[in-house]
């Protein structure tokens, strides 16, 4: 890790990336500074805790009815910083934090309340079992630029409703979305301490996993995943990993090609393909191969590239230089090795530094980069498959794991082959929605991640389970304590009988062996 004055110094700006325009400029949190938040926040936990789950859910409603109020504010924000169309900033970031507020609010007080654990073996039966949930602490959250504002949320509010306090390390690129949450928090009475902000790079994100946080929230990519895994592991730090994906879609031979090719386009697309759950591998049946991506081309050339806050615009700048390069040396290796590109395949200089056309690749094979690694930009490269194991085998040919989608017009089919794909959901005839449906757990299989975001599972990676076991004959001896003897291993033995024998002779058999077993001398 970097040393302390090293990262002291060190600036950043968030930048525009359709127009270059600087929107804020931030100096990287210390190591000092970012133990100081962690240790701000535990001392405001414990307080946050107690206001008890209705008055933590009535923040959450009041947050709710704020960005509500400032949905337009809060959307033309999101487009200035990571560059996506204003529909999408309304859509993916917006609604879906809205709605994960909404189910937090309906199920949030059922999901963590104790729950009884009726015991089923004879010997345990006099005790009664609880299951409680509590928070960890100080739940560390990292975040990507990708989604600035849904993904941040939507993890700070699980945490923060089950009692934690949350210290949250947004991407460099987009802190300026960070901070929009923290005033609506604020706003909503979450106290200072219990959500704070922490603005900086990699090494304060690196600082932020070294402090005294209890858990830690990662979305980000695989190899930067891998790492935090490895600091984690020094301190058995939980952590939740929300990684990249491969995702893949499948169409088999009764897809509806018109529909089929409308989610291809939009599935690899929408946010400039910068999506973990874009569609970066197509498989098409080969009966329907030449009409899809024929489809695809027409609708693709239909689409406008151009700044997000022109309201015509489909698609909008990638974030920054870096990610154009690796956009460009994916499509150059799989031209290079044999891909046809149909239409895009370049930048678009007249609009600015960062545009990129919509791609479509056809004949690409698994040799390829733009097969194998993520690419996260505006490229939908296609292949011809022949049979449904055949699709089955390539969609699941992989490191990665995250989601996948099945195009068919038979929903049994489509569910028998989802059942078959390696992914943390699978959708049939749908595409990335998953995102936005606050009752379905995110996360990934593989490389893909560790741990789910979104849903019951979300908040159960939000607190730390407690089995509470209260014996109801406190004045008697257990019988398996000690006062051991052959008579009483024999009796043991009734008593297993007595459980699980198979015939109903064998059981009452053991019943009269085991009796007696009370009434012998213990300690
Ligand atoms: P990234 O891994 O470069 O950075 C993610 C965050 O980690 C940033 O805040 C960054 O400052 C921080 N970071 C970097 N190095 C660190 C270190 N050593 N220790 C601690 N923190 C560190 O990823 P990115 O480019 O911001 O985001 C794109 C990636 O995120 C893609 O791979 C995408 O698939 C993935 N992603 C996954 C999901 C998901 O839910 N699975 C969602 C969105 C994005």
């Amino acid at each position: 890790m970097s040393t302390d004055s090293q990262i002291k110094t060190r600036k950043f700006a968030s930048v525009n990336p359709a127009t270059g325009e600087v929107l804020g400029e931030f100096v990287c949190a210390s190591e000092e500074e970012v133990r100081a938040a962690v240790v701000r926040a535990g001392a405001a936990q414990p307080a946050w805790r107690a206001v008890g789950v209705t008055k933590r859910i009535a923040a959450l409603r009041e947050f709710q009815r704020r960005l509500h109020e400032r949905k337009s504010q809060i959307a033309a924000a999101i487009t200035r910083e990571a560059g996506k169309p204003r529909a999408e900033a309304l859509v993916t970031e917006v609604l879906v934090v809205l709605d994960a507020a909404r189910f937090l609010i309906d199920n949030a007080r059922r999901l963590l309340d104790d729950e009884s654990v009726p015991h089923g073996n004879l010997a345990t039966k006099v005790k009664s079992g609880r299951l409680a949930r509590e928070p960890y602490g100080v739940i560390g959250i990292i975040s990507p630029w990708n989604y600035p504002f849904s993904i941040p949320a939507t993890e700070t509010l699980a945490a923060l409703v089950a009692g934690n306090a949350v210290v949250l390390k947004p991407s460099e690129f987009t802190s300026l979305a960070a901070l929009e949450l923290r005033s609506l928090l604020h706003a909503a009475g979450v106290p200072e301490d219990a959500f704070q902000v922490i603005a900086g790079d990699g090494a304060t994100g690196a600082a932020l996993v070294h402090s005294p946080i209890d858990k830690l929230v990662f979305t980000g990519s695989v190899s930067t995943g891998k790492r935090i895994a490895m600091a984690a592991a020094e301190r058995l730090l939980p952590v939740v990993l929300e990684l990249g994906g491969k995702d893949p879609m499948l169409v088999l031979d009764d897809a509806n090609v018109d529909v089929a090719s409308s989610a291809a386009v939009w599935g690899a697309f929408v946010n400039a393909g910068q999506a973990c759950l874009s569609v970066e591998r197509c498989y098409v049946h080969r009966s329907l191969y030449e009409e899809f991506l024929a489809a695809c081309v027409e609708k693709t050339k239909k689409l406008r590239v151009g700044h997000g806050e022109d309201g015509q615009t489909d698609i909008g700048p990638l974030i920054h230089e870096r990610q154009l390069q690796i956009v460009e040396a994916h499509v150059e290796d799989a031209k290079a090795r044999g891909a046809r590109i149909l239409t895009g395949g370049a930048r678009v200089p007249e609009l600015g530094k960062n545009f990129y056309r919509p791609t479509v690749l056809a004949d690409v094979t698994h040799q390829m980069r733009i097969m194998r690694e993520e690419t996260f930009g505006p490229v939908l490269p296609v292949m011809a498959f022949a049979s449904d194991e055949e699709g089955v085998r390539l969609a699941n040919d992989s490191e990665y794991g995250l989601a996948a989608s099945v195009w068919t017009r038979d929903a049994q089919r489509g569910q028998r082959l989802a059942r078959q794909i390696e992914a943390g959901t699978v959708m049939v005839n749908d595409v990335l929605s998953c995102f936005g449906i606050s009752e379905a757990p995110h996360g990934g299989w593989k490389s893909s991640g560790i741990g789910r975001t979104h849903g019951r599972f979300g908040l159960e990676e939000m607190v730390r389970l407690k089995y509470l076991d209260v014996d109801r004959l406190p004045g008697m001896k257990k019988v398996w304590w000690y006062g051991y003897g052959e008579r009483f291993a024999q009796q043991m033995e009734g008593f297993l009988d007595l459980q699980f024998a198979r015939s109903l002779r064998a059981r009452l058999r053991g019943a009269a062996r085991a009796l007696g077993v009370v009434k012998r001398r213990q300690l």
